[in-house]
This record gives structure tokens, sequence and C-alpha cells, in this order.
């Protein structure tokens, strides 16, 4: 499937030339906020001995999701990168300015809704188009590092692109505890990629600005196992004969019906039976208790931690 020339003879970033067995960190100037403050892109860039693929591992497009930050972060601390075919690309931090202000946009504008972007555009527009124009020219494929938004915990998960058999392949080596096709999404990192023909999964494990070690770890050991599988890094690797991933064909949000306090004692990740009840939402004076119960047989693949909901409001994303 990945039987193709591949890109690492020389990697080339702003004008800089990464040869074979070389490693340099590189900034990308992006812009200058009004304090003359300069937002750059920091890319560490691994280059084996041996031809092999290359491979951008990036972590922050939403500034954030800290989990995204930290196993990109902790990979470059345990030394995962020690690549000695193919090459890795790393972008611990992408939206530094999201970053400083806790926020998964950059400036009010999702950098993910922002590709792909335009050298005179916003801050979120520059940043896409210099990723476009400096990284991806130099890829064979990428792994996009997300964490779920405003409270809400995705249980680690991969995403393909439906019609892309090589992201369907990365997502059955990356082995995330679940994994599902999720439709392109227009402006977005994937969708640019994916027109550019080179296939993207997304990994998604936690909540934003909370670290949460499950989701580190299953990011990390994902990442590796592609590694190995790619015979990029010598490191001792367990690679299962088969894919474990469960696959989730069918997706839906389970609402709030009622406003209230939302409880659930639900693990995430757990599997469901029909009925069963997931949470509870009760009123603030003791009157009312709604029950939240399982649509059908599945799996919880994402959960609300936030415990007061309005009508209508996310509670778990459920999976069959
Ligand atoms: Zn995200």
């Amino acid at each position: 499937m990945f039987k193709q020339n591949f890109k690492n003879q020389i990697v080339e970033i702003r004008g800089e030339k990464i040869g074979l067995g070389e490693a340099k960190l590189i900034k990308i100037p992006v812009d200058r906020l009004p304090t003359g403050t300069l937002i750059e892109i920091p890319v560490y860039v691994f280059n084996g001995d041996e031809l092999g693929p290359t491979v951008l591992l990036q972590g922050g497009l939403h500034g954030d999701e800290v989990n995204s930050i930290e196993l990109v972060r902790r990979m470059l601390i345990d030394k995962s990168y020690k690549i000695h075919r193919g090459c890795v690309i790393v972008v611990p931090l992408l939206n530094v300015f999201g970053f400083l202000n806790l926020s998964r946009d950059m400036h009010g504008k999702d950098v993910n809704r922002s590709f792909p972007g335009s050298k005179k555009g916003s801050l979120a527009g520059r940043m896409a188009y210099y990723l476009m124009k400096e990284l991806i020219k130099n890829v064979d494929f990428a792994i996009d590092f997300h964490t779920g938004g405003a409270q809400r915990n995705n249980f680690p998960q991969i995403r393909y692109t439906p019609q892309d058999e090589r992201g369907f392949e990365l997502a059955k080596i990356f082995n995330a505890p679940l994994m599902f096709s999720s439709k392109l999404i227009p402006k977005s990192f994937r969708n640019q990629c994916y027109k550019n023909n080179i296939p993207v999964i997304v990994y998604e494990g936690g909540e934003s600005l909370r670290l949460d070690e499950d989701a580190i770890q299953q990011g990390i050991n994902g990442t590796l196992r592609i590694l190995k599988h790619f015979k990029m890094i010598h490191k001792s690797v367990s690679i299962p004969k088969k894919s474990t991933s469960i696959q989730v064909y069918k997706r839906k949000w389970i609402r709030a019906k009622v406003a209230g306090l939302f409880n659930t004692k639900i693990a995430n990740g757990a599997s469901v039976k029909k009925g069963e009840v997931l949470g509870n939402i009760m009123d603030t004076y003791g009157e009312t208790n709604f029950q939240v119960k399982a649509p059908n047989d599945g799996y919880i693949i994402s959960k609300n931690n936030f415990p007061i909901v309005n009508m209508g409001d996310a509670l778990f994303h459920f999976g069959e």
C-alpha cells in the first residue's frame, strides 16, 4: 500500500537542507503580534540514514489540546525519534498563540478551518499556509494529534478519511482502542492534505486543558507502532498480528432532553447495552431525576464532564 518512492533523501524547510542521518530544529516565522513578538512554528527534523517514509507528527493544532502537545513532547524527551530509516518531522506545538491564551483558536480563528490559508491572511490563515508550503511537500503521511474540546473527554481513538485506503491501513497499525472513519471537513488540515494526496490520521484522546495519562500513553504507543511498522526505529515495540482496535460504524451524540445537573458513573470507552442507564440529569431542587439511557448496544466514545447542562447539550458520543 505504501510502496512508493519515499521522500526523505533531503528534507528542505525554509531553504535549510537536512540530509540523511542529520537532525535539526528549524523555526518557521509566521507573523508578529502587536507587541512585536514573533510567532514561529518550531519544527524538529530527524532524518535517518536509510531511505524510508517521512512522517509528520503534529501536536497542538488546537492550542488548548494539551494531551496532543504532551505526548509529542514526551516522545522527544524519551528519544523515541531515534530514526534510522525514513524521517520524522515533529511539531510539538503548532498553535503557540492558542496555547498561551488557553484557547483552541488562534486569535479568534480555528486554524483547522483555515486551510489552505494564505500568506497575507489572518494569523490562522498564515499558519495554515506555512504549514502546507514548508512541511507538507516533504511528507508521505501525517498523524495529527487532538483532544476533545469543551470538557468533552474523547476515549483514545483514531479517525481516518473514508475514501482513503492508506489512512485506513495506518489506523489499523496505530491500533488505538477505537477507530472510525470520519468525513472530511472543508478547510481542515486533513482535507487539505487529502487534496495533496497525503494520508492523515487524526488521533483524539482526553479533553482540552487537562492531562490524561491513558490518552497520552495510547497516543505514544500507537505512534511507536507506526514507526516500528515502517522499520524506522530499532526500539522494541509490540505489534499485535491483527488490529485489536474496535471499529465503530455508526456514531451519534446523545443530547440532554432536560436541563439540570448531569451526573454519570459510566466509564468512558465502556461497552453498554440498549436501555442501560448512562447517567442522570437532576433538577437543582431534588424534584426530578431524568435518566439518560443507551439508545442501542454500543460504546461510549466521548463523555461530557461538565455537570451543568442545558437542553440539547452533548452528553455522550455514542458508537455502534
Ligand atoms: Zn483539536
